[in-house]
Formats: C-alpha cells, sequence, structure tokens
C-alpha cells in the first residue's frame, strides 16, 4: 500500500501464521484437522510456574517495573547463565523482553545500518529474514544440506563473510531441522568467527532444553573470546511450555543491551510483571519435568518416522533436538492427486495434506529450504497417530 513504510516492502506475515488461519477455516467448517505447523508444546505450563504467575497477581504484583527486568528475574537470569552455560553476566549484561522474538528484533534493530547483512544458515526459523529486511539490513541465505546434517560448514560460513556482514544467526537445536549442533561443530565455526572482529554473533538457544542426544554448545562459552560480540538469546517458550507468557531474555555486551533496553523502553517496556514472576519460578524451579516431556516427545518423534519410513514420497534423517521432523518431499513432486492435480511444488504438498488428509503441514520454502515439509510433532500422542495415518493414506491415494 502507497502510504507504508518503504521498510515493510518484502516483509510478509509469518507463513506458518497463514497455515494455522487456513487450519482454523477448515475447522470452522466442521472438519476435524490436526495442525502440525505450529511451533508449540501441548504440555501445560507446569504447575509450580503458573502458582507463581498467580501469586504474582493475588499480592498485587502488576505493575512497572525495571525495563529489563526486575532484580530478582535478573539474578535469576544469571544465575541460569552461569549454572548452565559457564556464562557468567552481570545485571548491565542481562535483559528480560516479551518472548526471544523481541529481544532478537531489537538486536538487530538496534545494530544494522540499512544494506548491511545478516547470515542466516537455511533451513531456518521463518522470521529470521524478515526482521533483517525490517531493521533495513540484507539477510544473506547460506543454504545447509542434509548431508551435512543441515549444518553450517565453516567453509561455507568464511564465504559467506564480506566487509558488510554484521551477524551471523546461529540456531541449535535448529528449528525447522532440529540439528543440534556439537561442541566440536560450534568450536570450528567459533574459529572462523576469531579471524572476523566486525561480526556479532546471534546465538539462538531457545530449544536447549528440547534435546534426545549429545551435548549443547552455545558459542560465547566454547570460545570464551567471542563473548564480547555475542548475544546468547534464551527464552521460557519452549522449554517450559510458556509460549503465551511471552518471556524471554538474553546476555550480551552492555553496549548492545543498553540499547536494546532503549528500543524496549520506548515501545513495550517491561515484560509482564505476572510473566516475570512465573520466569522466576522456571528458572529457580528445576527442570524434573523433562524427562517425561522427552520420553513423550520421543516417541512421537518415532510415530512419524515410522510414518515416513512407511510412506514412498517422503524421507527423513533422525533429529536429534526440537520437535520437528523436517521431511525430504520431493519425491511426491510430479505425482497427481484423486482430484487430478499436479503437485508442483512443496506448497502443493502442504496444501495437498491440509485438503485430503486434514493435516496441517508447512512447507520447507517458508523456511529457505523447498522440497521439503516441516511436521511439528508437539501434539497429543493420540491424534499424532491419526494424524499419521491419515498422512500416509493421502500419500498412498496419489499417483
Ligand atoms: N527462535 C526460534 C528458533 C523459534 O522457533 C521461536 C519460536 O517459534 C522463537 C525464537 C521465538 O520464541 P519466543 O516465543 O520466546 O518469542
Amino acid at each position: 500500500h502507497a502510504r507504508l513504510a518503504p521498510r515493510m516492502n518484502g516483509a510478509g506475515s509469518s507463513p506458518t501464521a497463514e497455515i494455522s488461519n487456513k487450519v482454523r477455516a477448515l475447522t470452522a467448517q466442521g472438519h476435524a484437522v490436526v495442525n502440525l505447523g505450529e511451533g508449540e508444546l501441548d504440555f501445560p505450563t507446569p504447575e509450580a510456574i503458573c502458582a507463581a504467575g498467580i501469586a504474582a497477581i493475588e499480592e498485587g504484583d502488576t505493575k512497572y517495573t525495571a525495563v529489563a527486568g526486575t532484580a530478582a528475574l535478573k539474578a535469576a537470569i544469571r544465575a541460569k547463565f552461569a549454572r548452565e552455560n559457564a556464562l557468567d553476566y552481570s545485571d548491565e549484561e542481562v535483559i528480560a523482553g516479551a518472548g526471544a522474538k523481541q529481544l532478537i528484533f531489537n538486536a538487530l534493530l538496534a545494530t544494522l545500518a540499512p544494506g548491511e547483512e545478516v547470515i542466516v544458515p537455511a533451513p531456518y526459523w521463518v522470521s529470521y529474514p524478515d526482521m533483517v529486511r525490517l531493521a533495513e539490513g540484507v539477510p544473506v541465505i547460506v543454504p545447509c544440506t542434509p548431508a551435512d546434517g543441515w549444518k553450517l560448514t565453516p567453509q561455507a560460513l568464511k564465504q559467506a563473510i564480506t566487509p558488510l556482514t554484521r551477524w551471523v544467526v546461529l540456531n541449535s537445536p535448529n528449528n525447522p531441522t532440529g540439528a543440534v549442533y556439537s561442541p566440536e561443530e560450534m568450536k570450528a565455526l567459533t574459529e572462523v568467527l576469531l579471524g572476523c572482529p566486525q561480526v556479532l554473533v546471534l546465538a539462538d538457544d531457545i530449544y536447549e532444553h528440547v534435546r534426545f542426544e549429545g551435548a549443547f554448545a552455545t558459542p560465547a562459552a566454547v570460545e570464551p573470546a567471542l563473548r564480547e560480540r555475542t548475544l546468547t538469546v534464551n527464552g521460557m517458550s519452549k522449554g517450559y511450555s510458556m509460549t503465551g507468557w511471552r518471556l524471554g531474555y538474553a546476555g550480551g555486551p552492555a553496549w548492545l543491551v543498553a540499547a536494546m533496553q532503549v528500543l524496549q523502553s520506548q515501545s513495550t517496556s517491561n515484560p509482564s510483571t505476572i510473566s516475570q514472576r512465573a520466569g522466576i519460578a522456571a528458572l529457580e524451579g528445576g527442570r524434573d519435568f523433562m524427562t517425561g516431556w522427552l520420553e513423550t516427545l520421543r516417541t512421537r518423534r518415532d510415530i512419524v518416522l515410522d510414518m515416513i519410513a512407511r510412506v514412498d514420497g517422503l524421507a527423513s534423517d533422525v533429529p536429534e533436538g526440537a520437535f520437528y521432523v523436517f521431511a525430504d518431499c520431493r519425491a511426491m513432486i510430479g505425482a497427481t492427486t484423486p482430484a487430478g492435480r499436479v503437485i508442483a511444488s512443496d506448497l502443493d504438498v502442504a496444501t495437498y495434506l491440509l485438503e485430503a488428509a486434514h493435516v496441517g503441514v508447512v512447507h520447507g520454502a517458508a523456511f529457505g529450504a523447498p522440497g521439503y515439509i516441516r511436521i511439528a510433532y508437539a501434539v497429543d500422542t493420540e491424534t499424532l497417530r491419526a494424524a499419521c495415518r491419515r498422512i500416509e493414506a493421502a500419500c498412498r491415494a496419489l499417483s
């Protein structure tokens, strides 16, 4: 629209939200649609965390706080980084915001001059490129391959860096592939970055605790020399099933955190007081519930992988973390649906599965990797089984 700012050019709303809209429309027509498109756990937020939020309301802890979070929340964040990641941050080096998403957006907005580049390995979380564009930067997409476990290689990173590179985004475990960088793989990337002092590192650790195999590695801990130019982002959404509470946090150099705080103070101010109290309970409360969650998620992952193994048109390796299977659907392209339509792309595969199987998945092109679909298995196990049977039947109906 002519009245919109130029910075709106090329930035769209999230494709995962579009799938959710289609799912809602079909549901409204009376269809029992299963949405495997959304990156959200079905588990309820643990009770003790909810109780802390309720206590905040009952005790009248419902007013403005310091923009970057209360002293108590900051202490809990610092203790978490020290305990779990061997990262020591001061109060000036941590900030809480309304989700990891807001923190990443503010970090980019605070640092990018028009035309500066941000390296985004593909497949990527859908929001990174659009956030970069909204901040008037240029996303530089670096494709990763299944042969490399969907991980950025040191060579590819090196080749992508130019004098204009301002950031590189590293997301492990990865959305949408579930790939987890080993400490050695992370170290190899940090070694490249040591030689490029103009580059900042954005570590998106939001799926840290959703891991089936392998150790977790975050760049600032793997290479302490990068600590002064790394923003380590994390949050409550995935590891505590708190997506709706909107609470994330980050640790990084004081100059960057201060700038993010300025943006926050002039836009959204402090994250919800109630969520902050709940967040303290989460960070200080132990993670015993996670063992059960991971057991359930592993069962579900295997349900999806078993279905894929039975279907000719789909293929996938075993993802190590997050709650997604990123399945190769290239063998389905060129097939004809029972209605006589030819499937020409991964978007057609997703549309066919939605219309024929009433299952919502997201097409790989949305993550910068056409030819694949992302199946999020964070729904109730029996529902997932039913959805997988329907996907299987729909795939078999192709000719
Ligand atoms: N980073 C990645 C890789 C994600 O997948 C998501 C959520 O889907 C986020 C960040 C955003 O998390 P939050 O709910 O804390 O904003």
